[in-house]
């Protein structure tokens, strides 16, 4: 089945994981364009991610109770794949970079609760709401998994020219700072 955006951005949580013994599973392929705040720093984004897609990859689940409790805490995985056109810090012309985020998040009933458990878990902790915006959430993940430099594998430095003396094999560090400064 297939969501349309707007079931993504007010998904009720807990009616999905009470779909099945292992909750309930969503696949699909949205449009990278849809993605606006990842694209924020995306020249051209319009052109340029027009048939590009983000895979994405949920389950909703119950995990399972602890002895005493009716059933465990809340849980939904996220797995995301895309690729964005970013600019490369070496010739300046885009590059593709693939993203792929990976994100267990756990639920609890209140903020405070949220805010308490947070910061020691190896997972998120978000507080419950009935209609949670799962596209914001995929999002912000895919934003952090953005690299802080975008670089092709193989590429000359912008204004290189075939024939060109070699630049030395190690750069004074301090050049290479100056030089980024000057690219801002
Ligand atoms: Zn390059």
């Amino acid at each position: 089945m297939s969501l349309t955006i707007n079931e993504w951005q007010r998904v009720n949580l807990h009616r999905w994981a009470e779909r099945g013994v292992d909750g309930f599973s969503a696949s699909q392929s949205l449009p990278l364009s849809i993605f606006s705040r990842l694209l924020a720093d995306v020249p051209d984004a319009d052109s340029l991610v027009a048939d590009a897609s983000v895979v994405v990859d949920v389950r909703a689940f119950f995990a399972p109770a602890s002895p005493g409790a009716s059933r465990g805490p809340l849980w939904l995985s996220i797995k995301a794949e895309t690729a964005v056109p970013l600019t490369c810090q070496r010739c300046l012309k885009p590059v593709a970079v693939p993203l792929l985020a990976d994100q267990a998040i756990r639920f609890v009933a209140t903020e405070a609760q949220a805010a308490a458990e947070d910061e020691d878990a190896e997972e998120d902790v978000l507080a419950f709401t009935p209609e949670l915006d799962v596209l914001a959430l995929i999002e912000d993940e895919l934003i952090m998994s953005v690299p802080i430099v975008a670089l092709h594998d193989s590429c000359e430095p912008e204004g290189y020219t075939e024939g060109e003396a070699p630049v030395a094999d190690r750069p004074n560090p301090f050049a290479v700072l100056a030089q980024l400064k000057k690219d801002r």
